[in-house]
């Protein structure tokens, strides 16, 4: 229908191509010249050059749908209606053009004029000091006043690492009583499911050196980012992102493959939505030329890859399935992303292969862990060792976190600091080996022998998040 993913796609790029905007393909998931981010996180961040001035933009107004990746918002996944790892940003971008005024009128044009979202089930927001954007709501557009939500720094500055930033004006969407947590203070602004924040418009008028000091940038710009697929919940009217048309058919997929359906029972769905969105950040990563490893992006492709098989298994999927799905992604998104057609094969093969790895040695893993967890409850304790936990790392290709979540699941927790300290040993280990025979390790992949500089360090998912700091 007009409503689908792929329609709503093309037909925002085409109103803001009518409102004079180029219109631009996605950038690679793999940041350009950029080691402050280590995977895009939104529209802007491929564009940051343009914004400060660095680098001349192929014209003043661009619009772009970028394929992001925020590992940040991993833990959300499955649980709440509006996260992937995964997700679309639509986005107009005016460097040194047009400013407030013009970027908010056109947003309030598209979501109700072009989009057709019913007036009175939205409400914007403004950062609590910028009268100007406020009276633009105001004023210019005809909300209410007390309809317009005014915030601090922590919702309307909108601030990723060192780069452009600035106050910010979003839009939420009431969704409906339906979704609301019900508690009397669920308003604009609830971390519920109600008030959806669809749609933000950044006011990049700064420049930050992420370290706090801030400076006036000679052009102001414009930086929006709507999510694509929230959008489409609140066109398409469904429950959660996973059922939107596009994301629902992969869902499905995984479903039948599972031998289940979804909505039938709520701890299957968790796995469910969590295996789609993985799936989908696996296929468009591995497109842009990721390869799993132990670093860097390659760890946040592997982790994500295996913390998808392990829910598998947890749906009794005993094959091997996620390039059975990464094939419906294709299928599914190759009309905004023609390069995954052309990367088909690649993509099937290097996810067979990974998956294939750790097959051999999931179900051994699992094993020693139900073991490990009965030998600790038998003595009363609660807490895996770190010899353990980097055992079943380095042995069974069990990701740090992906032992967490198992064993968090019963209670119990990993000596994390006994497992950096056994990391560390090894890695010792390793290097003093290199240094007497130039070894180069097992597991450097093509990916990080064909450019060191393109990796880098893993640090913990706690820093692998949307602030884009590693
Ligand atoms: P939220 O508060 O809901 O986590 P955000 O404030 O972190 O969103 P922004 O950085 O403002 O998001 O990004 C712009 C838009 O991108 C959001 O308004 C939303 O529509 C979309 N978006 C952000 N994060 C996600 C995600 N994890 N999955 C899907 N869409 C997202
Ligand atoms: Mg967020
Ligand atoms: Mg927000
Ligand atoms: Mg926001």
């Amino acid at each position: 229908g007009e409503n689908g993913v792929n329609q709503i796609r093309k037909k925002f790029l085409e109103f803001f191509e009518s409102k004079g905007h180029l219109v631009m393909k996605s950038f690679s998931l793999v940041p350009h010249n950029d080691n402050s981010l280590l995977l895009i996180n939104s529209g802007m961040a491929p564009l940051k050059p343009y914004f400060t001035g660095q680098e001349i933009p192929p014209r003043k107004r661009v619009c772009t749908c970028q394929k992001c990746i925020r590992t940040g918002d991993i833990e959300n996944v499955g649980k709440t209606a509006r996260h992937g790892t995964f997700f679309e940003m639509l986005g107009n971008f005016s460097f040194g053009d047009y400013f407030k005024h013009e970027a908010i009128a056109w947003t309030w044009e598209f979501l109700t004029e072009v989009a057709g979202l019913d007036p009175n089930r939205l409400y914007p927001s403004v950062y609590l000091d910028d009268d100007e954007a406020f009276e633009i709501w105001n004023k210019e557009i005809g909300i209410p006043a007390d309809r317009i939500y005014k915030f601090g720094k922590e919702d309307n500055f909108w601030e990723h690492g060192e780069g452009p930033c600035g106050p910010c004006s979003e839009v939420y969407y009431d969704r409906g009583e339906k979704y609301g947590c019900g508690k009397p203070t669920c308003t604009v602004g609830c971390d519920c499911d109600r008030y959806m924040e669809i749609w933000n418009n950044v006011f990049s008028q700064f420049n930050s050196d992420g370290k706090g000091n801030y400076t006036e940038l000679i052009q102001k710009n414009i930086d929006t980012g709507m999510g694509l697929e929230r959008l489409a919940v609140a066109l398409q009217d469904v429950e959660s992102i996973f059922e939107v048309d596009t994301i629902k058919a992969l869902l499905d997929k995984v479903a039948e493959l599972a031998h289940t359906s979804y909505k039938e029972d709520e701890k299957k769905d968790v796995s469910l939505r969590l295996i789609t969105d993985h799936i989908r950040s696996c296929t468009f990563m591995i497109s842009d030329g990721i390869m799993p490893s132990n670093e860097g992006r390659g760890y946040v492709l592997r982790r994500l890859l295996r913390r998808a098989a392990r829910h598998g298994r947890m749906l009794g999927i005993k094959d091997t399935f996620l390039a059975n799905l990464a094939n419906k992604v294709i299928e599914l998104s190759k009309d905004g992303y023609p390069e995954l057609e052309e990367k088909k094969e690649m993509i099937l093969k290097v996810l067979t292969e990974e998956e294939n790895k750790f097959n051999k040695t999931i179900d051994q893993g699992l094993s020693i862990l139900s073991d490990i967890e009965e030998n600790l409850s038998k003595s009363g304790q609660r807490i895996i060792s770190g010899e353990d936990a980097f055992r079943l790392y380095d042995t069974y290709g069990f990701p740090l976190d992906l032992t967490k979540e198992i064993i968090e699941e019963k209670g119990f927790s990993v000596d994390e600091d006994g497992f950096n300290k056994a990391m560390e040993a090894q890695r010792n280990q390793a290097r003093a080996a290199r240094k007497a025979t130039n070894y180069m390790g097992a597991d450097v992949t093509i990916y990080q022998s064909l450019d060191p500089k393109l990796t880098s360090v893993f640090e913990g998912y706690d820093s692998l998040t949307d602030t884009g700091k590693i």
